[in-house]
């Protein structure tokens, strides 16, 4: 989701300048940090807002739990046109993208999916990631987008998920599941929208994605803690960890059809993971914008 329109409170920033603050920690102290400071609070809180807005379907379709799942970043090939969420910290505290040619969202995007996607793996889910590395395909029906690419592998008897961050202030909702349109809700889905709320199956009269039968995940909005602990190099890794580890969970309960119900926590903890900020996007030199979806 995208969009920037709105100013943020004066204590917003307040908290956030004091979460940079630790930006100066040394690198061994980085991943203790992050996990006492997501440990203190509870990762669940870390996303912030869930999606207030009706949650008008049940997902009731069984999944085998060998389902082939497909997990993509949102907006990876529509830089310069409905390019997502500039966030807060760009829109309103005037700090720098994360990377030239994309939105802090795509940037966001791209980490959560190769998070979701190694813990999935070391789990054992049929999990991969596609991402077309083309920043900007005009057409969304060009065979090498996020949707086409989505729409097959739907048609194929996989399922097919986008990762979003939705827009700071009143133009974004929060976090939630927008299940696909194209096929009925499966059980996956319900167990993604316990774990992170709902959006209407029919939001904003259908967009791209879940038309072509791909599931939009709404990880939260990128404002305020969610933000500041994602952008805080002190903070990052175990930020995207924390949250990569609550998708795969509620994927591990959707194909499993265990209840949803379940603590998260019961099963072992993973290793310690890498520093993900190696693995940054590249810079693809196209301006980032902001737009729909
Ligand atoms: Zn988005």
């Amino acid at each position: 989701m995208a969009s920037m329109k709105r100013a943020a409170p004066a204590a917003w920033i307040a908290s956030s300048l004091v979460l940079l603050s630790g930006a100066s920690q040394p690198h061994v102290r980085a991943q203790e940090l992050g996990s006492a400071v997501l440990l203190a609070t509870g990762s669940q809180g870390l996303t912030g807002q869930r999606s207030r807005l009706p949650k008008d379907w049940q997902g009731l379709r069984q999944i085998d739990a060998g389902t082939s799942i497909l997990v993509m970043p949102g907006h990876a090939d529509s830089q310069g046109f409905g390019g997502g969420a500039s966030g807060a910290a760009v829109a309103v505290q005037g700090a720098r993208p994360m990377a030239a040619g994309m939105s802090d969202e795509l940037y966001w995007n791209l980490l959560t999916v190769e998070a979701v996607v190694r813990q999935g793996l070391a789990r054992g889910l049929n999990i991969r990631s596609y991402d077309p590395g083309i920043r900007s395909i005009a057409n969304g029906n060009d065979p090498r987008t996020t949707w086409s690419v989505g729409k097959a592998h739907v048609q194929n008897g996989g399922y097919a998920i986008e990762i979003h961050y939705d827009a700071h202030g009143s133009a974004g909702i929060g976090s939630g599941l927008i299940p696909p349109i194209g096929t009925t809700p499966s059980q996956l889905d319900e167990s993604l929208a316990a774990e992170f709320g709902a959006f209407p199956r029919f939001f904003r009269d259908g967009l791209g994605a879940p038309k072509r039968g791909i599931a939009i995940l709404e990880i939260g909005k990128l404002e305020g803690r969610l933000e500041a602990s994602l952008r805080n190099p002190a903070t990052r890794s175990a930020t995207i960890e924390a949250i990569a580890e609550r998708v795969v969970m509620a994927l591990e309960r959707g194909v499993s059809r265990q209840r949803s119900d379940q603590p998260t926590m019961a099963l072992p903890p993973l290793s310690p993971p890498p520093d993900v900020v190696g693995s940054a996007p590249a810079d693809s030199g196209l301006p980032a914008s902001s737009g729909a979806e």
